[in-house]
Formats: C-alpha cells, structure tokens, sequence
C-alpha cells in the first residue's frame, strides 16, 4: 500500500503553488501509507525533491514548501513491508542519467525484480539499494530514447506485477498503470491543470474534478503539448477487490463505484447470508462502520458505537512499555460500556488477518458487559498471501488459512462467527473477472515466480465452511 500523486500545470498558465496541492494530495492519501512522504517538483529546469520519515504533515511544513517552486509535481506515502523503515526507501525515487532527472512514486510490488536488477547491473547501472521501484526509475532514466513516454512505455512492457506509478523530469509527468489494473490510479482536472491520484478523494481536497480511471494498462503522459493516452495491452483488469473491501477511503470513487455504498451493500448481504438474534450492531471503526450500518439497517437490530477509535495513533516512534503493549489494542480502540453492558452484540469487521487485533477486540467487548459477541466480517476467509504490494501476512500466519470456520472461531473466542461469501462478494463488489480476489481463492491474475511463491505459500488447503451456532 502507498499513495501516488501528480499534478502538471502549464508553465504559462496562472501561478499555481503545485508543492502545496500535491501536500494537500498527499494529505488525503495519508491512510495508505503512514511511514514515509515526499514531494518532488520541477520549474522546467530542475528537479527538486524532499522527502522524510513520518506523516505528510510531519515531514512538510511551510518553510519545507516554499523551497519547492515549479509547475509540475509528483508525491508519495509510503506504508513499508517489514524491516525498510529507512530514509533510503522513501520515494519519490531520484534519478540522473543522460543530462536529465526523473522521479518516480510507485504503488505496488514488481514480481520479476530480480532479474531486471540483474539486467541492469550486466549494463553497469548503479543502484543504491534492492527496491522495486529504483529498478523501475532505472529503466526509464537509463532509456537510450531520452522522450518520456517511449521510456515509461518500453518500461511497462518489461516489469511485471503491480504497479501504478507517477514518474517525472524537468518538463513532463507521466502516470501509468500495469496491464492487470491491480493497483488504482485516476486522471482528473483542476482548471488548466491535469491531476493523477491513487484515490479520487485527493482530487476532491485539492477542488479537482474525477475524469476517469486509468485503465489497466494505459498510460498518460502530460507536457507542453498537451495530455497523451496510450492503451498497452487489453486484459480485462484485475483491480485489488481489497480497495473496495477495506484499503480505500470510503468517499472514493473506484471504477464508477463509491466505495461507502459498496461496504455498506456487503453489510447488507451479509446480514441476509448470516442473520442472527441480537440487540445491537457495532462496527470497528472506521473501516468496518458501513458494512455495519448495511447490517443493522437490512436485519432491524439498532446500530451503535460500541467502539471508539483514537484516530490520531497512526505510526508512533514512540514504542509503548511492556504494560501498555499487553493492553495492545486499547492504544488504538476503547470500548463502550454504555452501549455493550448486557447486550447480546453483532460486531461488523472488514477482515481478519492475523486476528491478534480481532481476539483482543472480541475480549474487549466481552470485558465491557457484552452478553454475546457475533463476529461478522464483510469479506471472504483470508487465505493466500498477496504479492502485489499489500504487507499481510505471510501464509502460515493467516489465521483462516488450512482451519475451518469453528476453529477460527474459537481462536478469536466469539459467541460465533460468519464471512461474506465469494458469491455475496461477486454480488456487492462485481464480477469476479473484474477483480483480483487471489488472497481470497489462492488464484492469481499474474505469473508469480517460483522462488517467491516458496518464500511465502505453504499450499495449505482453504477453510471448510462449517454451520453457524
Ligand atoms: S492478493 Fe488480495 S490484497 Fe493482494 S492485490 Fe490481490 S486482492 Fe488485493
């Protein structure tokens, strides 16, 4: 998970500070990725990038914008995979080569990485470390035609994988898509100005207006001459089915889609697929709150916060002692006694992982008052794990992989317990063929190599459905 954004103004056309639109981007990115952010920009002349460790709103300050002059941006939030909480890997990733700068910011995970890195080494291509997105930057900066989209689109026949990326020099920017569209990336327009955003709630901050979704496997590249799409490819598109279960913000816009009405439709499914008698149905904030509100609204059981969510806890540096870590999740949530005290209680969550959090929120309730607690989850048994940028888990720690429904029942510790269907995902999501849905099914739109398949599956058989108590 990151965020990417991009913004080409005309050079000629009205002043606009294009660093503080691509902040205020970046702002409403901030939940796909808290670790890292950065800005470049370019005045025509010069590429100039700043980028830190922290919050958008850490890292930037006024005096941190005004040394970023120009008329074209790109920013990024970076959310790492373990152990890469380091400056180096934050993006946007600079590069020089040939008498011109590119930066670039990648959403995604490239499968074929080590290859291209050795492709590029056998031409005498430093690189600074073993990321993904430094070998993407490599090939476009290191293209012999020096035009950016001749670069970006022989780039984009070469990596494999995920990716959706915003890349630019002195005078251009360039978004683009990979052929699966497993990443987003939408086009809009604010004026004169053309704007790229992981996510459409970033054109809404900035007073942009959404044109449309990048096509999976299309590309644009915005210059003095004007806006430039390029299709690549026509495979049907394999979006994250996970942005519309959990990762995106729910005031987005995804292919036509509103994210808030998908969630709450999958609360709704839900309650029909598995009902039960209760007094009252909490969500776990936030993401978990329209599926929710689905659920209470289609089985007439009342709706209530049952839940309180810290919404300032984000990443700390700060490390919690020994006694605050035992009490675990109470950092991020807090229940509501008010609500739960003797109340039988439906609680609506988006998806279990792991299930650390899942088990200590469950017992949290119970310690609240709660007479009953039923686990409902607006998703399908996580059972695979994801190659295309999402840091999971690997498969021996996802608590639905190899165990049935009761088993990971019990593990949690709920009265009972109940996912989405895959047929009530298809029915509230859309069609399967329009999605990737691999950590759900273990099928994935993509070749994935064999030496990073081992490092991770353990071909655990799927979870068998059992009868709800
Ligand atoms: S494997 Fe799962 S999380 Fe990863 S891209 Fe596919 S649907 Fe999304």
């Amino acid at each position: 998970m990151c965020g990417v954004f991009g913004i080409y103004t005309p050079a000629e056309g009205p002043d606009r500070d294009v660093a503080r639109s691509t902040f205020f981007g970046l702002f409403a990115l901030q939940h796909r990725g808290q670790e890292s952010a950065g800005i470049a920009v370019s005045d025509g002349d010069r590429v100039t990038a700043m980028k830190d460790m922290g919050l958008v709103s850490q890292v930037f300050d006024e005096g941190r914008l005004s040394g970023l002059a120009g008329h074209i941006a790109i920013g990024h939030t970076r959310y790492s995979t373990t152990g890469s909480t380091v400056w180096q890997n934050a993006q946007p990733v600079v590069r020089h080569a040939g008498g011109r700068t590119i930066a670039l910011g990648h959403n995604g995970n490239l499968t074929n990485t080590a290859e291209l890195r050795e492709e590029l080494r056998g031409r005498r291509v430093s690189m600074r470390s073993t990321s993904d997105t430094e070998v993407m930057a490599a090939l476009i900066a290191e293209h012999e035609s020096g035009d950016l989209g001749e670069a970006v689109a022989d780039a984009m026949g070469r990596i494999e994988g995920a990716f959706a990326a915003v890349v630019m020099t002195e005078r251009g920017l360039a978004g683009f898509r990979d052929p699966d569209g497993i990443r987003p990336l939408v086009v809009g327009r604010l004026g004169d100005a053309w704007v790229l955003a992981s996510e459409s709630c970033a054109l809404d901050l900035i007073g942009a207006t959404l044109e449309r979704d990048l096509e999976p496997g299309e590309m644009v590249v915005v210059d003095e001459r004007g806006a430039r799409f390029r299709k690549l490819g026509d495979r049907p598109g394999s979006l994250c089915v996970f942005e519309y279960i959990y990762f995106a913000r729910p005031d987005s816009v995804m292919h036509g889609r509103g994210l808030h009405e998908v969630r709450r439709r999958m609360g709704e499914r839900l309650a029909d697929e598995a009902p039960v008698e209760a007094d009252v149905v909490i969500g776990v904030p936030d993401s978990g709150t329209p599926a929710a509100v689905g659920y209470a609204r289609r089985s007439g059981i009342p709706f209530g916060e049952g839940l309180v969510k810290n919404r300032y806890v984000g990443r700390t540096f700060i490390q919690p002692d020994q006694a605050l870590r035992e009490r675990g999740v109470r950092l991020k949530f807090n229940a509501l006694r008010s609500v739960l005290e003797g109340r039988r209680v439906v609680v609506v969550d988006d998806s279990i992982v792991r299930g650390s959090t899942t088990r200590k929120l469950v017992q949290m309730l119970f310690e609240a008052g709660a007479r009953e607690v039923h686990l409902r989850v607006s998703s399908p048994p996580i059972v695979s794990p994801c190659f295309y940028g999402i840091d999971m888990a690997d498969q021996d720690e996802l608590l639905a992989a190899g165990r049935t429904i009761e088993e990971v029942r019990r593990r949690l510790g709920a009265t009972s317990l109940a996912y989405l269907s895959l047929d009530g995902l298809e029915a509230t999501a859309g069609p399967a063929e329009g999605f990737c849905r691999a950590c759900l099914t273990g099928e994935y739109p993509t070749e994935i190599p064999a030496d990073m398949r081992l490092a991770k599956l353990r071909f655990e058989p799927a979870p068998v459905p059992v009868e709800i108590r």
